[in-house]
């Protein structure tokens, strides 16, 4: 059997030239955790195996279709391609999700943390549709930094959409807070989620005690530098991260690309 399901793309929407997120089919067989990573892949004329890369799965385990968030490089070996999709194209989805940012893995706690720079937040787009993750902690806070404003994709998503969900909306209203960060321009929080952790705006901006191990629990996504210097920052403020797959932690991290 292939390790691939072979999907249809059912919409594509560009943010910006960097940016791009599309939707396919999901077969009926693929269960995965909010928060897991895939293989999505594409064949290509004249190679022998498809072109596959680790992308986190941008929509929750309940919804029907699969959405992605993607970055485009234009001379990666995949992106350079998968940004041309279009409605109806074919696409290549592994049998097998996997990842560790689940919730499973975090010790109980009051508050949850989601820390993500540019496409590291699509593993938390699925989370922050996840209403076990609300059961579990009292607020949830995503926390999205980019280097510009029009970086900033599926702001509208969390400033409006989610809150005019259905069967989300209210419990969204209540729990989930997002805070954008923009690096390079200025912006309402300016600077990077480092600096603005650590120099406590954060936490008054949204009026929460500094982040503590004793309430506050958190996953980072992002590339690997942004994983190290969140990391020294969250050991800083006393929080254990997960050892590996399967023992709870205080904090968990994934790597969202692999940097040059
Ligand atoms: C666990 C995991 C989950 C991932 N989830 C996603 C996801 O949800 N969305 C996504 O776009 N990518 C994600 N990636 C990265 C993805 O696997 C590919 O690297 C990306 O699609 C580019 O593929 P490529 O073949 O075009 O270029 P590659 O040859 O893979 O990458 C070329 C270079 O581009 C840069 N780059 C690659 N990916 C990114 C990125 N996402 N953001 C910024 N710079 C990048 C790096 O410098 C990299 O060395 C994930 C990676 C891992 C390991």
């Amino acid at each position: 059997m292939s390790a691939y399901n072979v999907e249809k793309v059912l919409s594509v929407h560009h943010w910006t030239d960097n940016y791009f997120s599309f939707t396919c089919s999901r077969d009926e067989s693929l269960r995965f955790d909010n928060g897991q990573f895939v293989m999505v892949a594409l064949k290509v004329e004249g190679l022998e195996r498809p072109i596959a890369r680790a992308y986190s799965v941008a929509s929750a385990n309940w919804e029907e279709h699969l959405e992605f968030f993607s970055i485009k490089v234009q001379d990666g070996a995949l992106t350079s391609r998968l940004q041309h999709l279009k409605v109806g194209d074919e696409v290549l989805i592994s049998r097998k999700p996997t990842g560790t940012l689940v919730l499973a893995d975090l010790k109980p706690g009051k508050n949850l943390y989601l820390l993500a720079t540019g496409t590291g937040i699509a593993p938390f787009l699925s989370l922050t549709k996840d209403p076990e993750a609300y059961e579990e902690f009292e607020k949830i806070i995503l926390v999205h930094g980019v280097r510009h404003i029009e970086d900033l994709a599926y702001r509208e998503h969390f400033t409006t959409y989610l809150k005019e969900h259905e069967y989300l909306g209210d419990i969204i209203k209540k729990q989930l807070i997002y805070y954008p960060i923009v690096s390079r321009e200025p912006f309402e929080h300016q600077g990077r989620i480092t600096t603005l952790m650590t120099n406590g705006q954060l936490f008054r901006d949204i009026g929460l005690p500094v982040i503590n191990p004793k309430e506050d629990r958190a996953m980072i996504c992002g590339s690997p530098t942004m994983l190290k210097d969140v990391s020294e920052v969250l050991n800083g403020f006393g929080l254990e991260v997960s050892p590996k797959r399967g023992q709870r932690g205080d904090y968990l991290i994934e790597r969202a690309f692999v940097e040059q």
